[in-house]
């Protein structure tokens, strides 16, 4: 009998006991097979049925425990977004999602690893929010959001918990990317700045784009001592308009400084530090055909990554493509 404890130990416990239930018989009779959930241990289909009951209960108060309640299915399906990204939340949420983990319980070859930090296995939970790269692109998002900071155990926990704290137009923000491609023959300049935490400095983010939503030039610019918004945002265009300078397309621009874009759209002689930048701004696109629009925040999400990232990198650079980690992987989602 010691021989069966050490064999069943753990999650087999409840069969050893089972086992260990079972009498002795002195006279050693064969083995038999019972049917333990009746009296007298022969099977009727009254018994089968109500132990087929039982399994079919216990399965789905389980699966309950990590679908979401009717609120927020209700929120859900109010949320006023595309029909494409309702179903892709209720796939989330019945976790159909093709991730590797899910592949590979039909597909035994296959990889559970997730493919971008290769440290775990790709679930649902840690390809939405567990997964060291994603959890980059959710905190340099227009949300600015650490989703390690949020405690769940399932999908459906952490949707709950999302839906709990962001606000109806962030989870907007949140699935909706509308940068806008240029026509084929234009360039589309996107630029934007980041202020670091302390407050002593500022970095302009500027970024060209082509039809096809690739980065054809970048580049950022520390703005030492300029922390006016107003100033940052037009010091930012300029940068721009310097880094697209030789880029022979049409040129549009688009910042998300409303006072700054009409400032450009319709110059005027104001008596401010700002007029000055602003007067560059024009002089830098005198001799091109050049449009000025303003855009919403999110629409200029590459722009603002882009200059967050220049705070912590802490030089000025303009490259050709290759724009670097993590922005890249905002590119590969809006394109
Ligand atoms: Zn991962």
């Amino acid at each position: 009998m010691d021989v069966v404890l050490v064999d069943f130990r753990g999650k087999k416990k409840r069969i050893v006991n089972n086992v260990l239930k079972i009498p002795i018989s002195r006279n050693l009779p064969p083995d038999k097979i019972f049917w333990v959930h009746n009296k007298n241990d022969y099977y009727s289909v009254k018994s089968g049925y109500y132990q087929a009951c039982k399994i079919i209960n216990r399965n789905s108060a389980s699966s309950s425990s990590s679908s979401p309640d009717n609120g927020l299915w209700s929120r859900i399906w109010r949320i006023s977004v595309q029909p494409k990204v309702r179903h892709f939340l209720w796939r989330v949420l019945h976790e159909s999602l093709p991730c590797n983990v899910k592949l590979s319980q039909r597909l035994p070859a296959f990889s559970k690893l997730c493919p971008r930090c290769g440290c775990d296995d790709e679930t649902q939970l840690h390809a939405l929010k567990g997964c060291e790269i994603v959890r980059g692109l959710w905190l340099t998002s227009p949300l600015n959001l650490r989703v390690d900071k949020i405690e769940c155990n399932n999908v459906g926990e952490w949707l709950s918990q999302m839906f709990t704290i962001l606000k109806e137009a962030d989870l907007k923000t949140c699935i909706f990317f509308e940068w806008e491609p240029p026509g084929p023959r234009d360039v589309k300049l996107n630029t934007d700045v980041a202020i670091s935490i302390a407050g002593q400095f500022s970095v302009a983010g500027a970024v060209c784009r082509v039809a096809d939503g690739s980065v054809i030039r970048w580049g950022v610019k520390r703005l030492e001592g300029i922390t006016d918004v107003e100033q940052t945002e037009a010091q930012a265009v300029l940068f721009g308009l310097q880094v697209a300078v030789d880029i022979p397309r049409r040129l549009i621009c688009e910042a998300d400084s409303a006072t700054v874009i009409s400032r450009l759209q319709d110059p005027s002689k104001a008596i401010d530090p700002t007029q000055l930048i602003i007067d560059d701004c024009l002089d830098a696109v005198r001799d091109r055909d050049a449009t000025f629009r303003h855009v919403r925040r999110q629409c200029n999400h590459v722009a603002h990554t882009l200059a967050k990232w220049g705070i912590f990198i802490g030089k000025d650079c303009i490259a050709n493509r290759n724009i670097p980690f993590p922005v890249n992987k905002l590119i590969n989602i809006l394109v």
